[in-house]
Order: C-alpha cells, then structure tokens, then sequence
C-alpha cells in the first residue's frame, strides 16, 4: 500500500423501515448523502486502485456478506453517483431460503411466545439456558449470538430449527434480509461500478476451524464466484472480521489461494504500512449528511472545524 490517506468504509445493507437489531443498515437516502460526502472529500476509488498515488485521500466503499438490497438499493445509488462499491459475497448463501443464521435467530427471538421466559439452546452433549424478557431485545440477541458464533454454521441452523420448533414459531428471516439469488449475482457483478470479493462459503468463524478447513472454505468460495461470474476474484474479507474471527491460517489460506487483498473489521485507517491482506476499515452506521461528514473528521480525513 503507497497511498498515505486511504478509508475504507464498510456496509452491509441499504434499507429503511425494516427491524434492524445488528444495526446494519443505512437508509437510500443516507447512502446517497454518504457518496455525495465522498465525492466532496475524497477520491472514490476500488482496492486496485488503494496503492496508486492520489491527490485526495482514497475511499474504497465495501460491503459485507451479500444481501439482495446491496443490489435493489444500494446499487442505483453507486450508479447514479459514479462511485464503485466492492461486495464480499457469502458464495454458499445465494438463493438460500435459509439466508444467514443471524436474520433467522432474530426471527425467533422476535417471535417468542410471551408464556416462554428462557432460550434452550442444545448445543453439543449438553443445553445452554438463557432468561428472556429482563433486557432489552438487542441484549438478548446478542447474548445468544455470542453462544451461537463458535458452532458450525449447519450446527448453528440446526439449533435454532430445534428452538423454532419447540415454541411452535418461524425463524424464517426476515423477507427485506434475504440474500441475493445467483440471477441477482450476476446483474450486480455485470455492473461497472461493482468489483465482487470472496466472504468463505458459509460465513465461518475462520479461527474456530484448522488450517485444512480455512483453506477449502476461502479457496471453494472463490471458485465457486469465478465460475458463476467468469471474473476473477481478486479480493476477500474476513467474515466477522475482528482480530479474534481469523488467524494466521487465515491470512496464509487468503494468499496463497490467490486473492490480492483481505479485509478485516478492525477499525483504522489504510497506510502505506498496512499490511493488504489485515486491512482495517471504518465501519458505516445510519448517519445522516452531518453525522457521516462528522464521522470523516473523527477519522482525520477533514479537518476539524
Ligand atoms: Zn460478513
């Protein structure tokens, strides 16, 4: 990496009016409001080009994991604005019904029967138990979450299917949460402001599996892109991301199955010491025009007023 002034921004979803527990999503308008902001302050720039010289510090817009919206929303916005936007997307999750297991437990938990007041979650040889209903929804779900996180992500399925069951309730996710299907895939890799990136196959915690394992999950999910799109693709993003998701396995796997560059989740700024395969990258919330410029002074990219 030579420039001295990069961003990277991550997103996940553009959407508004819907549940949003994980606080993942940023409204159309917003988005557009940010990549006007952008344009203003920065070079809108893709990660091939975070190594060129630049007179204005580079922004590389990314977005995390695949959902449809990065295509129905986000998409026409990039369009309009002239700005590219890399997608990591979860090869083994487009056209699931399933989508991610995140949106599903949100779901469930949404959906508990006011009688019930504890999760029974069986997990390996024994049940973990967690009380219901004494914080806030957002507490509960991410208590469960963080049991949940280790297991295999067919474990994971497995039991909130076993838990959708006992209460009698759907943990289908939401229908605004879905992944993008393989047709939706190939419109948005068609277009010229998307560069499409490798997220594993299934949305792994990396650092839970050996060395074999991350290595067929980041290989296979390549594979599986390059085949379905006919592009190469040359970049890739640690799912979860933060510098307890992923190892040195993982970054050894990333590069030697080809991909050019990997992101993570931990907050910084691209430097011309930024190691390309542990780069950091600023995480996007639902601000509006004010709260995003604030957000780019916060990372020294305008100067403070
Ligand atoms: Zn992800």
């Amino acid at each position: 990496m030579k420039s001295g002034n990069s961003r990277i921004l991550l997103y996940h979803r553009i959407a508004e009016g819907v549940d949003d527990p994980f606080k993942l999503c940023v409204s159309p308008a917003r988005f557009a409001a940010h990549l006007e902001e952008i344009g203003r302050h920065g070079e809108p720039s893709t990660l091939a080009e975070l190594s060129l010289p630049s007179r204005r510090p580079r922004i590389v817009v990314t977005f995390d994991d695949g959902y449809a919206d990065n295509l129905l929303n986000a998409l026409p916005i990039a369009e309009a604005k002239g700005v590219p936007i890399t997608i990591y997307v979860t090869s083994g999750v487009l056209g699931s019904p399933s989508g991610f297991w995140w949106d599903r437990l949100s779901t469930l938990l949404r959906s508990r029967p006011s009688a019930i007041s504890e999760i029974t979650l069986p997990i390996g040889e024994g049940t973990i138990r967690i009380g219901l209903g004494s914080s806030s929804r957002r507490k509960e779900i991410r208590s469960v979450h963080r049991h949940l996180l280790p297991l295999p992500v067919t474990e994971i399925h497995r039991v909130i299917d076993a838990v959708s069951e006992q209460w009698g309730v759907s943990a289908a996710p939401p229908p605004d949460a879905r992944p993008l299907t393989p047709s939706e895939f190939l419109t948005l890799a068609a277009s010229n402001v998307v560069t499409i990136g490798g997220h594993t196959v299934d949305h792994v915690r990396l650092r839970d599996l050996d060395a074999a394992d991350q290595e067929q999950t980041i290989s296979s999910s390549k594979e599986q892109l390059e085949r379905l799109s006919g592009q190469a693709i040359s970049h890739f993003a640690y799912p979860f991301g933060g510098k307890d998701s992923f190892d040195d396995h993982s970054v050894d796997a990333v590069r030697s199955a080809g991909f050019e560059t990997a992101c993570t989740t931990i907050s910084g700024n691209a430097s011309p010491t930024s190691d390309p395969f542990r780069l950091p990258r600023r995480m996007v919330k639902n601000w509006g025009r004010l709260g995003f410029r604030a957000s780019l002074e916060r990372w020294r990219l305008v100067p403070r007023h």
